[in-house]
C-alpha cells in the first residue's frame, strides 16, 4: 500500500505520443516541482495560469502537468469551460482526490491527533486521541503513530512521510525537542528519531520529520490560509498551553542558526508579572494563555475539555460578564505589547493570530489593533494587517507539509520509480 508504485506512465495522458510527451518533459523536469507548487498552493487554476506562472511554452507546462497527472498528484479536467462560448477546453487543474496523503500526527498537552492530508493541505481523513500525554515520548509517538497507521489501513492511500508538531522548540541538526514545558517529557527528547523508528515499526515509507507546532502552522497558513501571499508573514498563538511564534520568510520559515528563532513566548510584557517556568517573568507565554485568561477571569479550570476550548467558550459565551470582558481587555493589552515588540524589530507585511490569540482578536479587533499601533514605531505608520488565523488544525496540515517538501522538490524523483 506504501510502496513505491507503479511507474510513470509517460504520455498517455497527452494527446501526442509517448515519445514527444517524453522530449518536451526533457525540457520541462525542473519544472515539475514548481509547477506542483503552483496546484498544491491554489496558484495555477488552470494551464494557462501554470504556463504564464512558469513562463514556459504551452507545450511544455501541457507536458509538465501530464507528468504531475501520471504521477497520481493532479488532474487536468480539460472538459469544455461551461461559460466558454467557443466551447474551448480550459483545461482545470486539481488536485487528484485520490491521489497520495502524508500522515501528520500532533501531540499537545491535552493529547494527540493524528490525520492523513493529501495535497492542498486537505485533510482525508484524522483521528484524535486522548489521554494523559505519557512522560515517555516514546509511548506517545508510537500511540499517535499507530492511530496514524490505521487511517492508512482504513483508507488504502499511498503514503510519502510522516510529519510531526510538537509544542517545542525542535533543535536542529538533532531533531530534539529542548523544552517541552508543557509536557512531561525530558527536555531534549529526540523527538524527529523516536518517531522515525516509530514510524518505520509502523511499515510507513518515506521520510519522518518533526517540527514546532505554531512553525508548521505558520507554514500551512502560508500555504493554504491567511497568509497566502505574504512576504513577511508573522503568525502568534497560543496552544494549549504557552505561546509561540513563527516567520515565514518569502515563502519559507525563518528557523535561525538552530532551529529556534521566534521563541516569541518568553518576551517580558509585564515585568511584575507572574513567575514564568523559563526563570523569568511576566513572559507572553504566561501572561496571555489560555490559562492566563482562565485565571485572570477567577475561573478554576476543569479536567473535562482541554483549556484552550475552555478559554474559547469563555470568551464566547461570557464576554458580557465584567470580569470576563476585563480578563479579556488585560490579555489583550499584553499580546498587543508583545506583537508590537515584534513589529519594530521584524517589520512584517502581516500579522496572524491563532489558538486563543485569534478569538481575542474576534472579540475586540479595534482594542488589539490601537495597542499595536500605540506601542509601536511602524505599526503607527498605516498599521500592519492583523488577521486570523484560517486553516482548522493548521498545526497538522503544516506537519503534513513537511513530509511533502521533499515531493515537492522533485515529484519525478520521490514519486517516480528510478529510470
Ligand atoms: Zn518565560
Amino acid at each position: 500500500m506504501n510502496g513505491n508504485g507503479a511507474p510513470p506512465r509517460v504520455g498517455d495522458a497527452s494527446s501526442g505520443s509517448a515519445a514527444s510527451a517524453r522530449t518536451r518533459l526533457e525540457r520541462g523536469r525542473g519544472a515539475l516541482g514548481p509547477a506542483l507548487e503552483l496546484v498544491h498552493t491554489g496558484r495555477a487554476p488552470t494551464r494557462a495560469v501554470l504556463t504564464a506562472e512558469l513562463g514556459v511554452t504551452r507545450a511544455t507546462a501541457g507536458a509538465v502537468a501530464a507528468e504531475l497527472e501520471a504521477l497520481g498528484l493532479i488532474r487536468v479536467d480539460s472538459r469544455p469551460g461551461a461559460g466558454g462560448a467557443q466551447g474551448r477546453p480550459s483545461h482545470r487543474l486539481a488536485i487528484d482526490e485520490n491521489g497520495p496523503v502524508a500522515l501528520a500526527a500532533q501531540v499537545h498537552p491535552d493529547g494527540f491527533r493524528a490525520a492523513l492530508v493529501g495535497l492542498g493541505g486537505r485533510i482525508v481523513a484524522t483521528a484524535p486521541g486522548k489521554l494523559t500525554v505519557s512522560e515517555d515520548p516514546a509511548q506517545v509517538l508510537g500511540a499517535v503513530v499507530g492511530a496514524g497507521a490505521g487511517l492508512l489501513a482504513e483508507t488504502g492511500r499511498r503514503c510519502v512521510g510522516a510529519g510531526l508538531a510538537v509544542p517545542s522548540a525542535v533543535a536542529e541538526p538533532d531533531g530534539t525537542a529542548l523544552n517541552p514545558l508543557h509536557l512531561a517529557w525530558p527536555a531534549g527528547s529526540p523527538v524527529r528519531a523516536i518517531f522515525e523508528q516509530c514510524v518505520k515499526d509502523a511499515g510507513i515509507d518515506g521520510p519522518a520529520l518533526a517540527g514546532n507546532d505554531v512553525n508548521l502552522a505558520a507554514l500551512a497558513e502560508h500555504r493554504h490560509g491567511a497568509g497566502r501571499g505574504a512576504q513577511h508573514l508573522l503568525c502568534v498563538a497560543t496552544g494549549h498551553r504557552g505561546v509561540g511564534g513563527a516567520l515565514v520568510l518569502d515563502g519559507r520559515l525563518h528557523s535561525g542558526s538552530s532551529g529556534l528563532a521566534l521563541e516569541v513566548g518568553h518576551l517580558t510584557v509585564n515585568p511584575e508579572g507572574r513567575a514564568c517556568h523559563c526563570g523569568g517573568r511576566g513572559c507572553l507565554d504566561v501572561e496571555a494563555d489560555p490559562l492566563a485568561f482562565l485565571t485572570a477571569a477567577g475561573r478554576t479550570p476543569g479536567p473535562e475539555v482541554s483549556l484552550l476550548q475552555q478559554a474559547r467558550d469563555l470568551l464566547r459565551d461570557g464576554y458580557g460578564e465584567p470580569a470576563v470582558r476585563t480578563a479579556a481587555e488585560e490579555l489583550i493589552d499584553r499580546l498587543g505589547l508583545g506583537l508590537a515588540g515584534l513589529v519594530n524589530i521584524l517589520n512584517p507585511d502581516r500579522i496572524i493570530l491563532g489558538g486563543l490569540h485569534r478569538e481575542l482578536l474576534y472579540a475586540d479587533p479595534e482594542r488589539l489593533r490601537a495597542v499595536v499601533a500605540d506601542r509601536s514605531l511602524w505599526g503607527r505608520s498605516g498599521g500592519v494587517p492583523i488577521l486570523p488565523c484560517t486553516l482548522d488544525h493548521n498545526s497538522l496540515v503544516g506537519a503534513a507539509e513537511l513530509a511533502w517538501q521533499p515531493v515537492l522538490d522533485d515529484p519525478l524523483g520521490t514519486l517516480g520509480t528510478a529510470a
